[in-house]
């Protein structure tokens, strides 16, 4: 479960795991991602501390 910190795309700052997301449009396009109990693909959220920059990267 130990993960890369994420960078930062504007700053370069470590960015904090926010949140968790379920993506069910990009579902559609690749069935084989899919979390079956949720019917989606799972991505995270992650903000920057710094500048408050958000992205999102899959789970
Ligand atoms: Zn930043």
């Amino acid at each position: 479960m130990s993960k890369q910190k994420m960078k930062c795309p504007s700053c370069g700052a470590e960015m904090n795991h926010h949140a968790d997301k379920v993506d069910y449009t990009l579902a559609l396009n690749e069935p084989e991602a899919v979390e079956p109990d949720l019917g989606g693909i799972v991505e995270e959220v992650h903000t920057c501390p710094k500048c408050g920059a958000t992205a999102v990267r899959r789970a």
